[in-house]
C-alpha cells in the first residue's frame, strides 16, 4: 500500500513542477505583447513626426514654386508694358503687376518662416528618431531575454515530462486512471488527511469510519467532498510502517 502511495506522490510531486512552470511561463506571451506595443508606439510616434517633417517641406516646395511661376508672370506683363497703347492700359498693367510683385513678397516672407518651422521640424524629428533607437535597444534586449526565459521554461518542462513519464510507470494502473481525471480539473490530486480527519484538498472533514480505515491501511480512498485521492497522513510520513 505504502509503496503504491509513494509512487503517487513521486508523480505529483512532478506534475506540480509542470504546474508551476507553466504558471510561470504564463504571462510571457502578454510580456511580449506589451513591448511589441511599446515598440510600435515609439515608432508611430516617429513616423507623425517624419510625416509632419515631409507636410512642411511638401508646402515650402509648392510655395518655391509659386514664387517661380509669380516670377514668370511679372516678367512676361513687364516686358508686355512697352507694347500698351493707351495709358490706362499701361496703369492697369502695372498695377497688376505691383499686386502680383507684393504677392510674391508676402510668399517669400512665408518661405523664410516654414524654414525656421522646418529646422525645428527637423530637430524634432532627429530627437524622436534618438528616442526610438534607445526603446528599439531596451525592448529588443527585453523581447530576446523573454524568448530565451520561454525556451528554458519549454526545456525545463520537456525534460520533467520525460521524469513524469517514468514516474507514471510505477504506479497502480487503477490508481493512476483516477489521478489522471481528477488532475484535469485540480491539482494537488493527491492530499493527506490530517486528525481528526481533515481532508487537506477541501478542508471537510471525513467520515470518521473512512478516516479510521485510512489510518489502519495506510491505503487511498476518495474524499467524498472534493473527490481527490486521500490517504492518512502518517502513511507517507510514517518510517516503515508495518
Ligand atoms: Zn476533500
Amino acid at each position: 500500500m505504502r509503496e503504491k502511495l509513494k509512487a503517487l506522490a513521486t508523480l505529483q510531486q512532478v506534475d506540480l513542477e509542470i504546474a508551476a512552470l507553466r504558471k510561470a511561463a504564463d504571462i510571457f506571451p502578454k510580456q511580449l505583447t506589451d513591448l511589441d506595443k511599446e515598440l510600435a508606439a515609439a515608432r508611430s510616434a516617429l513616423e507623425a513626426e517624419r510625416a509632419r517633417l515631409a507636410d512642411l517641406e511638401r508646402q515650402k516646395g509648392n510655395l518655391q514654386q509659386s514664387i517661380t511661376d509669380e516670377k514668370d508672370k511679372v516678367r512676361k506683363w513687364e516686358s508686355r508694358l512697352t507694347e500698351q497703347r493707351s495709358t490706362r492700359e499701361y496703369a492697369a498693367l502695372a498695377r497688376e503687376i505691383d499686386i502680383a510683385k507684393k504677392a510674391n513678397q508676402t510668399m517669400a516672407e512665408e518661405v523664410v518662416e516654414l524654414g525656421k518651422t522646418l529646422a525645428t521640424q527637423r530637430d524634432a524629428v532627429k530627437a524622436k528618431e534618438q528616442e526610438f533607437a534607445a526603446v528599439q535597444d531596451r525592448v529588443g534586449g527585453q523581447v530576446a531575454e523573454l524568448k530565451q526565459k520561454v525556451t528554458d521554461a519549454d526545456a525545463q518542462v520537456k525534460e520533467l515530462e520525460v521524469k513524469r513519464a517514468k514516474a507514471s510507470t510505477v504506479v497502480d494502473v487503477g490508481l493512476l486512471r483516477r489521478y489522471d481525471t481528477v488532475r484535469k480539473k485540480r491539482l494537488p490530486v493527491l492530499v493527506p488527511v490530517l486528525a481528526p480527519g481533515t481532508c487537506q484538498g477541501c478542508n471537510m472533514n471525513v467520515p470518521p469510519q473512512l478516516y479510521n480505515t485510512l489510518r489502519s491501511t495506510l491505503g487511498t480512498d476518495i474524499c467524498p467532498s472534493c473527490h481527490r485521492i486521500i490517504y492518512a497522513s502518517e502513511a507517507l510520513e510514517a518510517p516503515a510502517a508495518r
